[in-house]
């Protein structure tokens, strides 16, 4: 029988998951389909419920319901119980297991451009749930330093905390504040939604060191006014849809046991911009 997989969510109908991940059952002939399945905030015991019946094989599960799907786990990767939210459950005869993909997904392009994380000194903008398994990569790959800085401080302040607790040497800083020492970071980060809309980049990138990784985690639009802003001062940039193919490839990987195709899964992802 042929294996099937979903990804979870509300709203789903422009998840690109089911391109990404069918380029990779075409690629390696793989007797397997995955479609995208909207789930409504509320509805997800029953949602994930139907999954069962219908012998799901595994599935990804986005907003909103990365950190409840928590509570249907019977089993959790590392990964997803240090970072308190799952993307990936593998489904093994009604028993689920959560992974947490976004942080190998967040450091996968850093490690294919052979840039180490130890030693540097970070600067991440926003303090939400992407932001948490970005701290959980940063942790593991040991940076020297992490300041955090937010809309909203109290936010800020507990991803912080978080950071100390699992071995980082971080600080909250105050947003107006963040240009003056800019130059200081060799990586800025963002991990806001910023420029999903086409806002403009939360930071100015005149006094940027000209040493300074960018690496904004939204991916759609593919430029955004962060990354442009970056490029404009010829900074080496980071897109949001690396970290994407990232944490798909790595779930490929759980789920099928073997290397994913990178290079078919990319390019059913920039198809679909
Ligand atoms: P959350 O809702 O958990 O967090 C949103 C963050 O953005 C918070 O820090 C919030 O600040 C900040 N923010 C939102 N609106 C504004 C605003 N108008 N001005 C300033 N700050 C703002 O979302 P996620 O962490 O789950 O996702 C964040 C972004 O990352 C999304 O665009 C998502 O698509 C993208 N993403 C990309 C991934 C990838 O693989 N490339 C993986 C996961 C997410 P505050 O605390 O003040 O509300």
């Amino acid at each position: 029988m042929g294996k099937s997989f979903a990804v979870i969510g509300d709203p789903i109908d422009h998840s690109l998951s089911p391109n990404i991940h069918s380029a990779a059952f075409r690629e390696l002939n793989l007797d397997s389909s995955y479609i995208g399945y909207r789930i409504p905030k509320g509805e997800l015991e029953s949602g994930i419920e139907g999954l069962k019946k219908i012998r799901i094989t595994g599935f990804n599960v986005t907003i909103p319901h990365k950190i409840e799907m928590m509570k249907y786990l019977d089993k959790m990767d590392e990964s997803c119980s240090i970072i308190g939210a799952v993307n990936t459950v593998v489904n093994n005869e009604g028993v689920f297991k959560g992974y947490n993909t976004d942080m190998d997904g967040f450091l996968e392009p850093l490690k294919k451009r052979d840039i180490s994380i130890q030693d540097k000194k970070i600067l991440l903008i926003g303090a939400g749930g992407a932001a948490r398994a970005i701290v959980a990569g940063i942790a593991k790959e040991k940076a020297k330093s992490l300041d955090i800085t937010n809309r909203t401080i109290d936010n800020a302040n507990n991803l912080s905390e978080f950071a100390t607790k699992i071995g980082l040497t971080a600080h909250t800083k105050k947003m107006e504040g963040v240009n003056e020492n800019i130059k200081n970071y060799d990586i800025i980060i963002n991990s806001t939604s910023l420029g999903l809309k086409n806002e403009l980049s939360p930071i100015g990138f005149e006094n940027v060191n000209q040493k300074t990784i960018v690496y904004d985690i939204v991916y759609s639009p593919m430029n955004t006014d962060f990354i442009k802003k970056a490029k404009e001062k010829k900074l080496e940039v980071i897109y949001g849809y690396e970290m994407l193919l990232g944490q798909a490839t790595r779930a490929f990987e759980i789920w099928h046991g073997m290397k994913a195709p990178y290079n078919a899964m990319k390019k059913a992802l920039l198809g679909g911009f």
